[in-house]
């Protein structure tokens, strides 16, 4: 495929297994963050879209042409997909760099693989969807006996609504679960990088899905996405985003009591304690914040530092950050690219602005990395103080806020105080306080020695506002089964 001749054509609507345009006409501009220019136009779908694209997705359902498939014939389209999504990696990754602005190292080496890991690991999850028997006493039927078992069963029509910062990779968290478990699925990914789904329903034709089983609608929030969510023919809503909008999702679905699992903000801690390998550490928490450009839900944006190493590791971040190269994310030697968007770059530096106000120092970046695009500098502030935005709210770029602490007591008591719960870090050489950290932390990950390890057999997920339910791994399959008792008196 020619890069440049696919951003040129006319981008529809994947509904009922055919490219269709918006029945409005209405398209928008996915733009390049690094330069602010559009690259392609594609379909703005609304409320109408939605409902073609739901009864598409209910007459799959209904026909069973999906679930009615074995489970090997179910894993065999999604290996076929892997294998599509491998043929194409490298195009793949040069138009997610392109679209979201990340680095094409990033995306060639992060994402890709672990796009592909996705949807070969829950491939193999179809065959072992299981059921299971249950000895029933029923006391209320003396002498009775009775033979009781549960069934798995798809959820039924799901709505996926993901956000910008991972497109492919976040339409496959949800996807292969999804289709694993023999739903049918609606696919809305953000307004701010739609091209690399729309490029993943072509592969999905390619590799055979029958119509109607994977349907994707580009479109915005407050059209498409509010739509979906408000259809009645939609059984569940799994949603990556914001912990606001999240918010009001659980309020539009409180009217037909949708299913919902979310996967919502953070504010992660990355806890280094005086007897970590402070090198390692340093290199650890720099990349555990500004890997993406801190556009990442896990980011780790408070930084609480064992004051007899604090001025070690500020020091040691700011000479990381000097030779992190910052450009164009298709730029081969480029670490940290533009932020997604204008509205983002901006509300990253408005908390910037604000914690200058505030009164923390700023010891390194603190502004906007040249004029054209959306690039902001890598950021570090210290003497900040509980109660200032930049320490209790999700920023989503590249900004940190570093913190001394003096015992294991005071850090989780900090650690957990945040109304966030998706991840953390201990950096220790102490093997039993590092248990014994992770079982006290509010946290669905907590990374040991390491930051921002994901992967597919691995459960994830939010304690807190941080969200509903756990992707990946065994858990994910939950997310999109119901489970049906069934009793039989014999
Ligand atoms: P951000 O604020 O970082 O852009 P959002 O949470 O707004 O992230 O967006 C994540 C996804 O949710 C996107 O696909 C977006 O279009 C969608 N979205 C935004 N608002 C709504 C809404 N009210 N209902 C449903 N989906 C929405």
């Amino acid at each position: 495929m020619d890069l440049t001749d696919w951003l040129r054509k006319e981008h529809r609507l994947l509904i009922g297994g055919q490219w269709v345009p918006s029945v409005s006409g209405q398209t928008f501009a996915a733009e390049n963050p690094a330069t602010g220019e559009p690259i392609a136009h594609v379909a703005a779908a609304d409320a109408a879209d939605v409902d073609k694209a739901v009864q598409a997705a209910r007459q799959a359902l209904h026909s069973g042409r999906w679930s009615g498939y074995t489970p090997t014939e179910r894993s065999r389209f999604l290996f076929k997909l892997a294998d599509l999504i491998e043929a194409n990696q490298t195009e793949l990754a040069a138009l997610e760099s392109l679209d979201n602005g990340k680095a094409i190292t990033h995306a060639s080496f992060v994402d890709l693989p672990m796009v592909i890991d996705m949807f070969r690991y829950m491939a193999g999850w179809c065959s072992k969807i299981e059921g299971r028997t249950i000895p029933i006493s029923a006391p209320f039927a003396p002498g009775a006996r009775f033979h009781a078992y549960t069934r798995k069963e798809p959820t039924g029509v799901v709505g996926l609504i993901i956000p910008w910062n991972f497109p492919l990779l976040m339409a496959a968290w949800k996807l292969a679960p999804a289709l694993a478990a023999g739903c049918t699925v609606i696919l809305k990914p953000a307004e701010q990088t739609p091209l690399t789904a729309l490029r993943l329903g072509e592969l999905i034709i390619e590799a055979g899905f029958p119509e109607g089983v994977v349907n994707i609608l580009t479109g915005f929030g407050e059209t498409a996405g509010e739509a979906l969510v408000n259809h009645p023919g939609v059984n569940k809503i799994a949603f990556t985003g914001s912990t606001c909008v999240g918010k009001q999702i659980v309020t539009a679905a409180a009217t037909d009591l949708k299913k919902l699992s979310l996967e919502l903000g953070g504010k992660s801690a990355n806890i280094i304690l005086e007897d970590a390998d402070v090198e390692a550490a340093i290199v650890g928490a720099a990349n555990g914040i500004f890997f993406n450009q801190g556009q990442t839900c896990t980011a780790g944006s408070r930084l609480y530092v064992q004051r007899k190493h604090f001025d070690r590791v500020v020091d040691g971040i700011a000479k990381v950050v000097a030779n992190l190269p910052i450009g164009p994310g298709n730029q081969p030697d480029t670490f940290i690219g533009p932020l997604v968007s204008e509205a983002q770059m901006n509300r990253v530096l408005e908390y910037i602005e604000a914690g200058k106000t505030a009164g923390a120092r700023c010891v390194f970046g603190g502004k906007r990395h040249g004029n054209v695009g959306y690039f902001v500098e890598p950021t570090l502030f210290v003497d900040v103080q509980p109660g200032m935005s930049i320490l209790e709210e999700e920023i989503f770029g590249p900004v940190v806020c570093a913190i001394p602490f003096d015992t294991e007591e005071e850090v989780i008591a900090l650690a957990n105080s945040s109304c966030y719960g998706l991840a953390a870090g201990i950096w220790t050489r102490d093997i039993s306080r590092a248990h014994s950290m992770a079982s006290r932390l509010e946290a669905g990950t907590v990374w040991i020695n390491c930051y921002n390890i994901c992967d597919s057999a691995m459960p994830f997920g939010g304690y807190k506002q941080s969200g509903w339910g756990r992707e990946m791994g065994m858990e994910a399959i939950e997310l999109y089964m119901e489970t049906k008792s069934v009793c039989i008196l014999l």
